[in-house]
């Protein structure tokens, strides 16, 4: 498939950013993803956290992260999508990834009842050894949760204290969600979906009060492709050099300025994920 992305140029006021969500080991990137990164870079995205989902991608995730030390980072984990794969070897495969530098955090992990493509208790399992293993390692954890917010803070409450923290990646809540997640001291991950006038009301209108000490950014590449991009890239596919896109819709809708709300999101990011500092 051919792509001919947009060129993003740096604006003076942003700050470099931190990608907290991109599937780049997805293999629409098989054939550009030395590109990719570059346009990411130009378009003032300096770091980014690979996600993992599964054993194999958080295997090549980690190596992705070794291959560009100091820019790309690596979560190791299981998507409540694969749980069905979860088994012994899988929590022992993440034991050992969760031990690279490379690797951030633990996820993306959690429930999502939306799809089902595993069973419910298959992914309530998988779910609750990849907290245990998060607590165990002292990483934070990069969650998942589509239609089973309460089942998911249940789950939550009683390791959370053991937990070095985390993050609800892809947030499209509103308040009362975000409440939730806000007693249980998580960070809020915003992807593109707040550029989606209709499907992203919701957040759009819950996005002003989340604590800006709170607030992460992502692309969740090559998924969600902001949809007020302009001009529109051919393809569907989404990639981080379009985060800088999101962070000005972000900033409009807080009624912030671009250089807070990069600011804010870089160094909530390396809090969070405790990035080494940047040479
Ligand atoms: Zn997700």
């Amino acid at each position: 498939m051919l792509h001919s992305p947009r060129v993003v140029t740096i604006r003076r006021e942003m700050h470099e950013l931190v990608d907290i969500g991109a599937n780049l080991t997805h293999d629409s990137f098989d054939d550009d993803r030395r590109e990719m990164l570059a346009r990411a870079a130009a378009a003032g995205v300096a770091r980014l956290v690979v996600t993992g989902t599964s054993v194999t991608s958080s295997v090549q995730a980690s190596a992705l992260a070794e291959a560009h030390v100091g820019v790309l980072f690596a979560t190791a984990g299981v998507h409540p999508h694969h749980a069905s794969e979860f088994d012994t070897h899988t929590a022992a495969a993440l034991r050992t990834l969760v031990g690279n530098v490379a690797c951030v955090a633990v996820g993306e992990c959690g429930l999502d009842f939306f799809r089902d493509y595993s069973p419910r208790d298959a992914q309530r399992e998988a779910f609750a050894a990849q907290l245990e293993l998060a607590a165990a390692c002292g990483k934070p954890v990069f969650l998942h949760q589509r239609d089973a917010h309460e089942e998911f803070v249940a789950m939550l409450k009683p390791t959370r204290a053991a937990l070095a923290g985390g993050v609800a990646h892809c947030f499209t809540g509103g308040p009362a969600e975000l409440e939730a997640y806000l007693d249980l001291d998580l960070y809020i991950g915003v992807t593109g979906w707040v550029c989606d006038e209709r499907r992203g009301a919701d957040l759009r209108a819950t996005l002003p009060r989340i604590p800006l000490e709170r607030l992460l950014v992502e692309t969740d590449a090559p998924y969600l492709l902001p949809r007020d991009l302009e001009p529109k890239p051919r393809g569907r596919r989404n990639e981080p050099a379009y985060l800088a896109h999101i962070v000005e819709r972000i900033a409009a809708l807080r009624s912030e300025s671009v250089d807070i709300v990069s600011r804010a999101t870089t160094t909530n990011a390396e809090r969070l994920f405790r990035l080494p500092a940047r040479s």
